[in-house]
């Protein structure tokens, strides 16, 4: 695979400039910290003749628009919730006698931009020859604050190599500029409205502030950007408002300035002085240095608790440490906010939070540093009432149902069949509530959030099924997209009814629990839902008989009538036409025997103690025969399920295609922003495919292989307040307890007592 960035352990490298990857590599270069986000957009602005997409975000901040449709019926989806492009603040403009530096233009040599996964900084690097023949070195720095919510900085340094010139710098805070979207692609936040309104602007000495609002949602944000280093003077105009200084750069002279930029949101006038808290925030801020120690410390602390390795495979290595760093930087941790789908580095999919958190990105967190996976599932139980408010307009008197995708909890998706139908979200919140539980022995998450939410998506399936005669009294789950988007609204989904037999049961367990151990909680949320006595058993009942579409000649069919759509054999569809939810209508689509993304797979993965090794097996090669990866969250889980059959070569391939997905941009649409859930399914590939770490019943085990092509590598977990480190080479696995009391794993079926 060919390779735009050199294989580094810690760094992502780009050497010169190509004007044709600008947008992708803005994705790639893109800074955040769970609230600000950033894209890699070149400071002094676009290159001439370059397409840019520029992007700064913050974390929950969107805007609402009225969904327009053809032909709208009863419950669809009201309003689109798109992640707003707020005022930029990143800029610095460049002149030298009158030239502005442009890396279109200008002569610009030996540029370089390094993204440091240790430091979490964005370093660039150039010598601008200038037309009037001066010769000047230039750095900049940039960072956003992984300790200081609301902060970032920039800093700048020029160095006079040769002859001199009168230098003039500009830093404006500016309305965003709005890339247009594709209108034929459903997953680009095409023809949204996303810029807000300017409803005040700041200039006095060194500091600059703009306030914006968006135009139906409620939310203002400040920006304020203080400046350093340099003496200057400040002005609001019409468009924005500036800050400029001018310098008379001679030989061997060296220039030196910063900006600390805050940014501050609120909803509804919440908290009116909001202007007032980003000059202070700003003003109080500590210089560049500071901020990058903190900065360093904070990813020390988080590479130790994930503590990855692989030897014998750089690209490997630095496509999963580019993986981590993202995720890392996109996920909201104030219990309000989530992760959207491609985090804070692009606009792709509307920054809308799907099932991905939970099924993909939650576990990493959970298992490196859970109280952020503590945060995200606070952001479940925050939306419950719009889950609740959703289930009753779809027909269900008890229950939530969450929604297909959303910012603030509001359902977003106007294609039901591949949007609101996906009832599987329940049950994967639900899971990973359980899941959470199983890791942290976290009592008061379950009685102030847990229970409230397993309850809740409990009675949501108790409702959607029924116990059908057809089917020998089985309960069955009608008319439900699973994960797979290629096949919708379809009978009894094989992952779905999995997820909500899970869902029922950790309901049941979770009610017991309480009862018994909290019977205060118990009462209090028995009370707050009204629960009566008899309906955990009705759940039990519901989870007892749930029915599982039998297999046919060994293949298990994902849903009830899938072995009977007509086959569409891979290589028969032109290379072209991929991915082909933009080249197919749908119900080509749908009535063929053909998988856009793992399902049947994914429950083979989470529920594995259902199948033997050898259906395993015989069912991993059909499903292979018939998925087109067209959805990025594909690969990890056929890579999982790959290593547990043994084809470690197969699991090698496909876990290797998905670790370096964006930054060798293998799905060509990287420019909109990184797969977050990709990025994390690397991790689950290596910890719990090569590693086979699994966690059932409180227990942990772990069945570590090396494919050839390693020499060793090693990952940390985080369980129950122990910290264990695994160690695999070629004379075997080796497990250490690093931090915590000593534990009981299990290895290869073995029992292993670690202290
Ligand atoms: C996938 C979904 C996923 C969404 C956002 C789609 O292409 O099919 O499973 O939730 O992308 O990542």
């Amino acid at each position: 695979m060919e390779t735009k960035f050199a294989y580094e352990p810690w760094t992502v490298t780009e050497q010169g400039f190509s004007a044709e990857n600008l947008r992708e590599n803005e994705s790639v270069f893109a800074l955040a910290n769970g609230f600000i986000g950033m894209r890699g957009n070149l400071e002094e602005g676009t290159a001439d003749g370059a397409e840019t997409i520029q992007g700064s975000f913050l974390n929950g901040v969107f805007d609402t628009e009225p969904i327009t449709y053809g032909e709208k019926a009863y419950g669809y989806a009201r309003n689109h919730e798109t992640i707003c492009n707020v005022m930029d603040a990143k800029s610095i403009i460049l002149f030298a006698d009158g030239e502005r530096l442009d890396l279109g233009l200008s002569d610009v040599r030996e540029h370089r931009r390094v993204l440091d996964m240790r430091g979490g900084t964005l370093k660039r690097s150039f010598c601008w020859h200038t037309r009037s023949g001066a010769v000047i070195e230039a750095e900049t720095e940039r960072l956003v604050s992984l300790t200081r919510k609301n902060l970032a900085a920039v800093r700048l340094e020029l160095r006079c190599v040769s002859g001199n010139c009168s230098l003039q710098i500009v830093s404006p805070v500016a309305p965003a500029v709005i890339a247009e979207g594709d209108p034929n692609d459903p997953r680009n936040a095409a023809g949204k409205d996303r810029s807000l309104i300017t409803a005040a602007v700041f200039a006095k000495d060194a500091l600059i502030a703009m306030e914006q609002k968006t135009k139906n949602s409620g939310f203002t944000v400040c920006c304020a950007v203080d400046h350093r280093g340099l003496t200057g003077s400040s002005e609001a105009g019409e468009h924005g408002v500036l800050w400029h200084a001018n310098s008379e750069l001679t030989e061997d002279s060296v220039l030196r300035f910063e900006k600390s930029i805050c940014y501050t949101a609120a909803r509804y006038e919440e908290d009116p002085a909001m202007m007032e808290k980003a000059h202070t925030i700003c003003l109080s801020a500590p210089d560049f240095e500071t901020l990058r120690n903190e900065q360093a410390a904070a990813l020390e602390k988080f590479w130790n608790g994930v503590g990855l390795n692989i030897e014998g495979d750089d690209a490997l290595l630095q496509g999963m440490r580019f993986n981590l760093f993202h995720i890392y930087q996109s996920a909201g941790r104030d219990g309000k906010t989530n992760i959207a789908a491609k985090g804070l580095t692009g606009e792709g999919y509307e920054g809308h939070t799907f099932w991905d958190t939970e099924a993909y990105i939650l576990p990493v967190f959970l298992y490196t540093d859970p109280a952020v996976a503590e945060k995200l599932l606070e952001y479940r139980y925050a939306i419950l009432p719009n889950a609740r408010e959703r289930a009753r307009e779809l027909g269900h008197p008890k229950g939530a149902l969450y929604a297909w995708r959303t910012i603030d909890g509001e359902e977003c998706s106007a294609y039901f069949p591949a949007g609101t139908a996906q009832y599987h979200i329940d049950g994967d919140i639900a899971h990973a509530v359980l899941e959470y539980l199983a890791a942290t022995d976290d009592q008061d998450f379950l009685a102030r959030y847990g229970a409230e939410i397993l309850i809740e998506t409990a009675r949501l399936y108790a409702d959607l099924g029924f116990f059908s005669e057809e089917k020998g009294g089985k309960f069955v789950l009608n008319c439900v997209t699973g994960p797979d988007e290629y096949n919708v609204m379809v009978n009894n989904n094989y992952y779905t009814n999995c997820v909500a037999e899970e869902t029922l049961r950790g309901a049941v367990k979770a009610a017991d629990f309480l009862r018994e151990h909290r019977p205060e909680d118990w009462e209090r949320i028995s009370r707050t839902l009204s629960l009566s006595q008899e309906e955990p058993d009705s759940w039990s009942k519901a989870a007892d008989a749930m029915y599982y579409p039998p297999a046919k000649d060994g293949i298990y069919p994902q849903d009830d009538e899938f072995l009977n759509r007509k086959p569409w054999p891979l290589d028969e569809i032109p290379k072209e036409k991929h991915p082909l939810l933009i080249h197919y209508h749908g119900l080509t689509i749908y009535r063929h025997m053909v998988c856009k993304q793992a399902d049947l797979i994914l429950a083979m993965t989470h529920y594995g103690e259902r199948w033997t090794e050898e259906e395993k097996r015989k069912n991993f090669f059909f499903y292979d025969s018939i998925t087109t990866h067209d959805s990025s969250l594909s690969m990890a889980v056929f890579s999982v399920l790959a290593n547990e059959i043994g084809e470690t070569s197969k699991a090698y391939d496909y876990f290797m295609s998905s670790a370096r997905l964006d930054l060798d941009d293998m799905h060509h649409n990287t420019k909109d922003g990184l797969h977050m859930a990709n990025m994390a399914g690397t991790w689950t590939g290596l910890v719990q495919g090569f590693g086979g770490m699994r966690c059932r019943d409180g227990q942990l085990s772990f069945a570590p292989r090396l494919p050839e092509q390693w020499e060793a590598y090693s990952f940390r977990v985080r369980y129950r307040g122990r910290l264990i480190e695994v160690l695999m080479d070629r004379s075997g696995p080796e497990y250490r307890l690093l931090q915590g009391e000593p534990i009981t794993i299990v290895s290869f079926g073995d029992i292993k007592e670690l202290s």
